[in-house]
């Protein structure tokens, strides 16, 4: 016999906990199922821990329209909860003329995104406000900042908690199937391996939401989408950054471009860059700063040789092919692969972070629905 609960969320990251919390205080009844033994140990980990403001994903994608509306809510709920934060505002730099109509149309975005603080700087502006810098124009992004996504994660859990959720570490999903009696069964292991009966079940397992997918009978393996994995390196800076807003270059293809931040201790850190992947190895590779100099020196020509120390490397779960369009955030209801009851998040990177509280009202909606 399967024991039953309402219902469970399959990992325990900034995005799942936000369901489990979003969950709780809609008054169900909710299981968080992680297979590590601690929260946040993926992605929700390993990222640049910055509040977007919602700049640069398409106009009416779930990326903007999350961001936005995520980023509204994060500030007061990480003041009202006392979570790490601060809204440092950040610079987004055009280094040589060839990139001011790309920056042009960034800030068009960002305004259609409804980011309308965002403001046009000259080169000579931006260079007064961070001596620094180098650059022929600049965009400046007041509302961007800065969390601890520890925090953030530690004030999602306990407002989960507080609502009677419960999360079961050690307890990674095997299988599943969805059974005729309107409930999904999961095959659960760890230490006392079980089987799990839920009337709806949210699958946030981040980079292994494909993996997870693939393993629920009664699931089209069609709906599933193809998981690409791309890995970005950071490289902590020895001695104090001299600069007051995280520095962002013009955007590429697959990422934002190495950029500098800095956590709530002051630690300067740039990255992350974009390398295709197909296994997850979270090692840096010292040799790839050799690429970090000069794609730092273009905004601050002042970073001095043997400065950059490998320091951590995250892995985005993409949707997309090296060299094809970046893709949306997915999240698929009953409407989408017609199994009642079940959610699944794919390819939920960057800003998932930010988004994360606007992600989990979305998942309620469309358990609802
Ligand atoms: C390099 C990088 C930089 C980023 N920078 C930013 C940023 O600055 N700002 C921002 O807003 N966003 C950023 N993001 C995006 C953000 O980090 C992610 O969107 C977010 O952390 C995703 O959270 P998650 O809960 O979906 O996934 P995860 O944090 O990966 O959590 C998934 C959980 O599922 C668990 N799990 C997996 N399989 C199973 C199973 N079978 N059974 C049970 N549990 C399982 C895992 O152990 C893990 O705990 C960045 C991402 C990357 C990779």
């Amino acid at each position: 016999m399967a024991e039953s609960v309402d219902a469970v969320v399959i990992g325990a990251g900034v995005v799942g906990l936000a369901v489990a919390r979003a969950l709780a205080l809609a008054g169900r009844e909710v299981i968080v199922l992680e297979s590590e033994d601690a929260i946040g140990t993926g992605s929700s980990s390993r990222n640049s821990e910055v509040i977007h403001a919602g700049i640069y994903y398409p106009q009416g994608s779930l990326k903007a329209g999350f961001c936005v509306a995520g980023r509204r809510r994060l500030y007061p709920y990480c003041a009202a909860r006392g979570v790490g934060h601060r809204r440092c505002g950040k610079l987004i730099v055009a280094t040589h003329e060839a990139q001011i109509a790309g920056l042009r149309e960034l800030e068009a975005k960002a305004r259609a995104n409804g980011v309308d603080d965002i403001r046009w700087l000259e080169g000579a502006e931006a260079m007064a406000m961070e001596p620094a810098l180098q650059c022929v124009a600049a965009l400046a992004s007041p509302s961007t900042g800065i969390i601890d996504s520890h925090g953030l994660m530690l004030a999602y859990q306990g407002d989960a908690e507080d609502g009677g959720a419960v999360i079961a570490f050690k307890s990674a999903v095997l299988g599943g199937r969805v059974s005729g009696a309107g409930a999904i069964e999961l095959r659960v292991g760890g230490q006392a391996p079980m089987t799990l009966a839920a009337r709806a079940v949210v699958n946030a397992a981040g980079l292994f939401a494909q993996s997870v997918a693939a393993t629920l009978e009664g699931l089209d393996p069609k709906s599933v989408p193809a998981r690409h994995l791309a890995k970005g390196s950071y490289f902590s800076l020895a001695g104090p950054a001299p600069f007051t807003h995280l520095i962002y270059p013009a955007p590429d293809a697959a990422g934002l471009g190495v950029h500098l931040t800095f956590d709530l201790g002051g630690q300067a850190k740039f990255g992350p860059d974009v390398e295709w992947v197909e296994e997850i190895d979270y090692r840096v590779d010292p040799r790839r700063s050799e690429s970090f100099y000069d794609a730092v020196r273009r905004y601050w020509p002042g970073l001095a040789d043997h400065s950059l120390r490998p320091a951590y490397a995250g892995i985005r779960p993409k949707l997309q092919a090296p060299g094809e369009a970046a893709r949306d955030f997915v999240l698929q209801g009953a409407a989408d692969h017609g199994v009642a009851g079940l959610v699944n998040l794919y390819g939920i990177e960057s800003p998932g972070l930010t988004a994360s509280l606007a992600i989990a009202d979305a998942v309620v909606a469309l358990l609802e629905a």
